[in-house]
């Protein structure tokens, strides 16, 4: 149970090792903050989270060396993963915005911190560890969405931010005399040196991933994840594979996706559901696109555009197309149906830029 005040972590102390959930991520700055902690006589439980947004998945692992980094550090890991939950309260409607794109850093790590509440509840731990770095990032690492963060996650006072934790008030377990305030840093800002030296003197260096990242910060990628949102009736976070997956278009309110390779081509026939439909170029090796369910018969044939845009039989005009919908595979000719720009629906950055600006200022491009 986690503590609510601090007599109770003072009699806490006297029964049992303190306990405490630490957040690894699986970068430095989770690693090191266990670490802090550690040294100062915490038990510690870790825990992880991965989702499709998670850039940092290595090839022996799905956690970004978070096993590797819980097995250095010698405590207990446990995994959880982001479901549709996530991709619903946290992506879809974030109470408090978003980043510069899909990122809603607020709202995420709330989620997370009562998802390690609920775990703490559980194993009798008392407070929670992340990796925090007060003003390292522009949205949810300053004060006041710290504040608002442990405040909604139900943890005030309860989440212990090692890197930065003497430029902030003392947490519960600090006031309790159960963690050290004085060995707790003071670091601030962007600049990763310190983090890098401390990993270094460590021996966590070699595993540092510095290639872990969030997708949804990546404007290309939330560009497809809004439109996605905006048009599925229940997002899945299955559907997120996608989200990288060939090129992206939204025709008559059917959603179009053309594979870039011969590997997306074949993701696009291996994760095709039975309602949705597999359009070809017959005879002709080249891109293949899924049209998803539901769809109109002219998305079809914006379809068959796409395909022949990025392929060699472009001028063609004896070429067929096959559609495969539910397992019938029939072949259909290509309507004289000119789209004089295909890139206009092309699912993209700059696309949403440009409806945004059609929104917010009609007038201005009527001009
Ligand atoms: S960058 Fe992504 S994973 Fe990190 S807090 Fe923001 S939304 Fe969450």
């Amino acid at each position: 149970m986690l503590m609510t005040d601090h007599e109770d972590a003072g009699e806490m102390a006297v029964e049992k090792k303190t306990s405490a959930v630490a957040l690894l991520s699986g970068g430095l700055d989770s690693t090191l903050a266990a670490r802090i902690l550690l040294d100062q006589g915490i038990e510690l439980h870790a825990l992880n989270f991965h989702s499709p947004f998670c850039t940092c998945t290595s090839k022996s692992s799905s956690s970004c060396n978070a096993v590797e980094f819980a097995k250095k550090l010698g405590i207990p890991l446990k995994m959880m993963v982001k479901g549709d939950d996530y991709l619903i309260s946290v992506v879809k409607n974030p109470k408090f915005g978003y980043g510069r794109n899909m990122n809603a850093c607020i709202d995420c790590r709330i989620f997370l911190l009562k998802k390690a509440k609920e775990y703490a509840e559980e194993i009798g731990a008392s407070f929670i560890v992340t990796g925090e770095v007060l003003d390292q990032r522009p949205k949810s690492q300053h004060v006041t969405a710290m504040n608002i963060i442990d405040r909604e996650a139900g943890l005030e006072g309860l989440v212990l931010r090692p890197l930065s934790a003497r430029l902030l008030p003392p947490t519960a377990p600090e006031l309790a005399g159960l963690v050290d305030r004085k060995r707790l840093l003071e670091i601030r800002g962007r600049s990763r040196s310190i983090q890098l030296r401390m990993g270094r003197d460590f021996h966590l260096i070699d595993q540092y991933c510095a290639n872990g990242g969030c997708r949804l910060t990546d404007k290309e990628y939330a560009a497809k994840v809004r439109d996605y949102l905006e048009n599925a009736e229940v997002p899945r976070m299955v559907d997120m594979k996608w989200m990288v997956v060939g090129r992206h278009y939204r025709f008559d309110g059917a959603k179009i996706v053309a594979g870039r390779n011969e590997l997306e081509n074949q993701q696009i026939h291996a994760w095709k559901s039975d309602v949705d439909a597999i359009v070809e170029l017959a005879g002709i090796v080249g891109p293949t696109a899924i049209v998803f369910s539901p769809y109109s018969s002219r998305a079809i044939q914006f379809a068959v555009r796409v395909l022949l845009e990025h392929s060699k039989a472009r001028d063609n005009a004896d070429i067929k197309a096959t559609i495969d919908a539910g397992g019938s595979v029939e072949e259909i000719s290509i309507e004289d149906d000119e789209i004089a720009d295909i890139d206009s629906f092309r699912v993209c950055y700059q696309n949403y830029l440009r409806s945004k600006m059609q929104c917010d200022q009609p007038n201005v491009l009527q001009e």
